[in-house]
Formats: structure tokens, C-alpha cells, sequence
């Protein structure tokens, strides 16, 4: 809360835009998942949702802290260009349906362009959304019980509190698993709760012919994100440009378009090596997203491309806070940065 109020007050007085001045670098790449119409329903992992008017209120305030919203492929050339102003970037991962139902509607109306990077295999039924799974199995019953491997683990899910612990521990050991013991574990998982897997995590992911005619659409671009959303860095080489390789080639023979933009699954740290990085590049991307960090400025690495998480309870002050580059200032005066970000 106190953080909250922070960046709030900081914004009241414009601070941000004295330090945007500075530290805002060429421009931001947002990072957004689902969006839905309100948020009345229980979500495992709320960071990933933002609403409608979270989505209209976002582009606002960026147009009014003079950001011009391009496509992401416009980005790089705007790099080290000579063109000032701040440029914006809004991308969508993983490639959910309500992307394509309830985000591109309102982009079309604002004329605010997009990317949207999609896990083919979670397009094409091979690969199950995990994490939609156990957003279903938990808002239905109190309890969880996962089979992984060997081991045998009970979740109990009675309350809110419950329910959020049980979903953040599960995602954290499907996660850490091994791609055939995760699979093995889903197809138990459902098994036991009654569900049709496959169906339930397609049903919200793109359609075949919503890849197409997004492919076919000159104001949204689409990008790869792997098959099947790997760690990508804990898988052997080979198995890793497969991921990557057949991501892209898959979007490609759909949409009968070149794609160019890659984002890292998780995106993280310890996701994100130098030799993935290389893989990147190796098979044609020409810019590749992460998961975190501020502004894009002119020093940042097309295939680490920096970019800011917005989702859940964030509100346009946090926007102002982590577009206007602070973090990174504060990050250099660590015990600022403990207390403030
Ligand atoms: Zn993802």
C-alpha cells in the first residue's frame, strides 16, 4: 500500500515526467495475457488479466504522456533513429481467444496496433494450458490433488487464500517438471476431475482461422512463443530451436506471412541464457522480448528487448511509475529500490 501511495503521489506532482525525461529511454514494450470484460471472477493468477477499461485507461495515459503507439516491427529502426518522441508497443502472449473477441475491437476503435504472440501447440490442441486447468479444477473444488511423478500432493482449497496458495504451488511444481511428466500429470489431473482437457484449454485459445485473419490484418502482427512454453534454457539444445523453429514456421504456413518476433516463455532471468538467445537469432527472429525490465533504450538488445508487465490490481500510477524508467535508477541505489518498487 505504501508503494501504491508512493508512485500515486509521485505522479500527482509529475514526477515521473521529469523522470521520463531522463530515464525514459526510446520508448516501452508493454506486456499484457487475457483480457476480460470485468473482474468479478476468482483467477489463479490475476497478474495475467487486465480489464477492458484497465486496457482503454493504459492507452490513455500513454497518449497523454506523449507515447505514439507503432507496431512492434517499426520498433527497432526507432532505436538508435533520430525520430524523439517515445514510442509505445502493446503485446499480447500465449495467444488467448479473448484477445482476438474483446482486446482487437477496442485496438481497431483507438487505432492502437499490436502483437500477439502465440504457443502454436497450444493453438493446435497438442499442448493443454495448464494453468487454465487448475483455474477451473479450483474454482470448483475445495481441494486439489496432484499426481506428479512418484509423489502425491494434496492442496486443500477451501478458502480464497486457499485456493491462491494451492494454484501458486502447483503451477510452481508443473512448472520445475520434466515436458513428459507434466504431461502425464494434466492427463491424470483431468482424468480425475472429470474434465476434457484438450477441449477446455482450446476453447480459450485462438482458432485456426482467428490466426489467419490476424496474419492477414495490417494493424496486428503475430509472433512465435514456442510450441508448447517451455523453460527453454533447461531443455537440451536440440529440443530448444525445435521449440523455437517450429513456433515460428507453424505461424508462417497458417498465416502465409513472415514472422519476426519471438517472446521467451516465463521470460525471466533464468529462462532467458545467452545461448537461447542465439537460438533466437539463429533461426530468423529479429527481435525477441523478456519479461521484465523498463524503457527500451538505444543500448537494448534486440533479442532481450526489455519489457513492462501490466495486469491484475496495476493501476495507471503504476503504469506512470515503471514507463518513466525510476526502477532503474532506484535498482542503482539498492536500498531505495527494497523499499520503493
Ligand atoms: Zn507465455
Amino acid at each position: 500500500m505504501i508503494n501504491r501511495n508512493w508512485r500515486r503521489w509521485a505522479a500527482a506532482i509529475n514526477l515521473d515526467r521529469v523522470l521520463r525525461r531522463w530515464l525514459g529511454g526510446r520508448g516501452i514494450i508493454l506486456m499484457l495475457h487475457r483480457v476480460q470484460a470485468s473482474s468479478a471472477v476468482w483467477r489463479g493468477d490475476p497478474g495475467l488479466w487486465i480489464t477492458l477499461d484497465q486496457l482503454q485507461a493504459i492507452i490513455g495515459v500513454l497518449r497523454e504522456q506523449g507515447y505514439e503507439f507503432i507496431p512492434l516491427s517499426a520498433a527497432l529502426p526507432r532505436l538508435t533513429g533520430r525520430q524523439t518522441r517515445r514510442f509505445a508497443c502493446l503485446t499480447f502472449d500465449d495467444g488467448y481467444r479473448d484477445n482476438y473477441e474483446l482486446a482487437l475491437p477496442l485496438l481497431r476503435s483507438m487505432g492502437v496496433p499490436a502483437t500477439i504472440y502465440v504457443t502454436t501447440g497450444l493453438v493446435d490442441g497438442g499442448v493443454i494450458a495448464w494453468w487454465h486447468l487448475l483455474e477451473v479444477i479450483l474454482n470448483q473444488h475445495s481441494e486439489l490433488n496432484l499426481q506428479l511423478a512418484d509423489h502425491r500432493y494434496r492442496f486443500p482449497a477451501i478458502s480464497l487464500a486457499q485456493k491462491c496458495a494451492a494454484y501458486r504451488q502447483t503451477s510452481a511444481l508443473l512448472r520445475a517438471a520434466a515436458p513428459a511428466i507434466c504431461a502425464a500429470a494434466l492427463q491424470q489431473l483431468a482424468q480425475d476431475y472429470g474434465l476434457a482437457a484438450t477441449q477446455l484449454s482450446q476453447a480459450e485459445m485462438l482458432t485456426d482461422d482467428m490466426v489467419r485473419s490476424l496474419a492477414a490484418d495490417s494493424q496486428f502482427e503475430l509472433g512465435a512463443h514456442t510450441v508448447s512454453h517451455p523453460v527453454l534454457s533447461a531443455l537440451p539444445p536440440a529440443m530448444a530451436e525445435a521449440e523455437i523453429a517450429l513456433s515460428k514456421q507453424w505461424l508462417e504456413t497458417l498465416g502465409g506471412r513472415p514472422v519476426r518476433h519471438f517472446a521467451y516463455p516465463y521470460g525471466d532471468r533464468a529462462a532467458v541464457t545467452p545461448a537461447v538467445q542465439a537460438q533466437v537469432e539463429t533461426c530468423g527472429f529479429t527481435t525477441a522480448t523478456i519479461a521484465y525490465g523498463g524503457p527500451v533504450t538505444a543500448n537494448s538488445d534486440p533479442y532481450a528487448l526489455p519489457r513492462i508487465p501490466f495486469g491484475g490490481q496495476d493501476t495507471v500510477w503504476d503504469l506512470r511509475f515503471r514507463t518513466s524508467g525510476a526502477r532503474n535508477l532506484l535498482k542503482r541505489s539498492g536500498s531505495l529500490s527494497a523499499r520503493l518498487t
